[in-house]
């Protein structure tokens, strides 16, 4: 078996709906006509990805492949079906399906693992050529996966409502006012100022206590 020290990342540059109503097998062998015709033995890449997820295997992975130039003997190539059009800077998002990007996500990690290619090594064909091919940036896209799962796996922050700190400062709040409002009963007008200016400052110190308390759990601390 040759070594496998890089994964490389194709489009197949088709339309969207390019031979929709066909299956995968059918469309992997079309693709393959295409390279018999430019004088290759057999399909250029090792594993293609249909628009719908779907996984076929062209080129057996013990045989070097043909689909990038000064790379073809220590590497794996693939190909999604798709990309037409596309720039190199683009989003994987804008010419692959979610199903697709999620296929094409499993095998390269599964790849990885059976050869043993480090991450810096799944690169997409634009690395390594002028062409726009696979019409994003796969290292880009593979962090963006790496960071996603990371988050997913964490618990869900709490809302500011929901925290404990900032509700017992509402609840101060409500108290003070609470205390102000029913002691003015009985009181002559000048103290009734004095404990309305009184109570208007607590709500204000209040207030600012919570909207520190606010900014301290926006900066995580909660
Ligand atoms: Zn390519």
């Amino acid at each position: 078996m040759r070594k496998i020290n890089q994964i490389i990342v194709h489009c197949t540059a088709t339309r969207p709906d390019w031979w929709e109503n066909k299956s995968i097998n059918e469309q992997v062998k079309e693709v393959t006509r295409w390279h018999l015709d430019r004088g290759f033995s057999d399909c250029g890449y090792h594993f293609l990805v249909s628009r719908s997820g779907e996984v076929v295997q062209g080129r057996p992975v013990e045989k070097s492949g043909a689909h990038a130039k000064g790379h073809n003997s220590d590497s794996i190539g693939l190909a999604m079906f798709g990309g037409f059009g596309s720039d190199a800077d683009d989003l994987a998002t804008e010419h692959f399906t979610p199903l697709q990007l999620a296929a094409t996500y499993d095998l390269i990690r599964k790849l990885q693992e059976q050869y043993g290619v480090k991450n810096e090594n799944v690169i997409g064909h634009n690395r390594i050529s002028s062409k726009s091919c696979p019409g994003f940036r796969v290292q880009k896209w593979l962090s963006g996966m790496k960071l996603s799962e990371a988050t997913a796996s964490k618990p869900e922050r709490t809302k500011p409502r929901q925290s404990k700190t900032v509700k017992a400062s509402a609840a101060t709040i409500a108290a003070s006012a609470g205390t102000a409002v029913t002691s003015l009963s009985g009181m002559n007008e000048n103290a009734q100022y004095i404990i309305l200016a009184f109570a208007g400052l607590t709500v204000l110190f209040g207030l600012y206590i919570m909207r520190e308390r606010i900014k301290a759990w926006s900066e995580g601390w909660h």
